[in-house]
């Protein structure tokens, strides 16, 4: 389906929340040794995006995303395609971008990010195809506003 918006979708601060004083529901998951925790309702939230949207792993996690990451929240594929980022720095202003440009091409595109700058911004107004920034906070990651935000934009 060409149509359909792409979601790139960051990890960290997103779906791993980090920074909380009162977590929502949810709980610690180890992967390679660092506990991440992630709310109960988060796989939900990612199964209703990716009814609207091709979701697409945006996040230093690469391809190790795919090895924990559609179990942890219940997804109904395997796995997703994700970015890589070659020897982009991490932290750089903004170290996703190119990556996240090339992938999108001339497609309609939502990114969700807890670290987005200036330089992303400059990148989603550059844009002909619909683009939409989302940023969440790291304490709460992925909100049932930030999924109604984007069902929105994407219809
Ligand atoms: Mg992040």
């Amino acid at each position: 389906m060409p149509h359909r918006p792409i979601l790139f979708l960051d990890v960290d601060g997103v779906i791993s929340l980090f920074g909380f004083d009162e977590p929502p529901p949810g709980r610690f998951h180890w992967v390679d040794g660092v506990a991440h925790y992630i709310e109960s309702a988060c796989g939900e939230r990612v199964r209703r995006l990716a009814e609207r949207f091709d979701v697409v792993w945006a996040t230093g996690w690469e391809e190790k995303a795919n090895e924990y990451l559609p179990r942890l929240l219940d997804l109904e594929v395997e796995e997703l395609p994700h970015l890589t980022f070659g020897d982009a720095v991490f932290g750089s202003a903004h170290w996703k971008v190119e990556a996240i440009d090339a992938y999108a091409g001339d497609r309609p595109a939502a990114w969700i990010d807890d670290s987005l700058d200036e330089r992303c911004e400059q990148w989603a107004e550059q844009r002909e195809a619909p683009t939409l920034l989302v940023e969440t906070d790291s304490a709460t990651g992925l909100l049932e506003t930030h999924v109604e935000q984007l069902l929105d934009w994407a219809g």
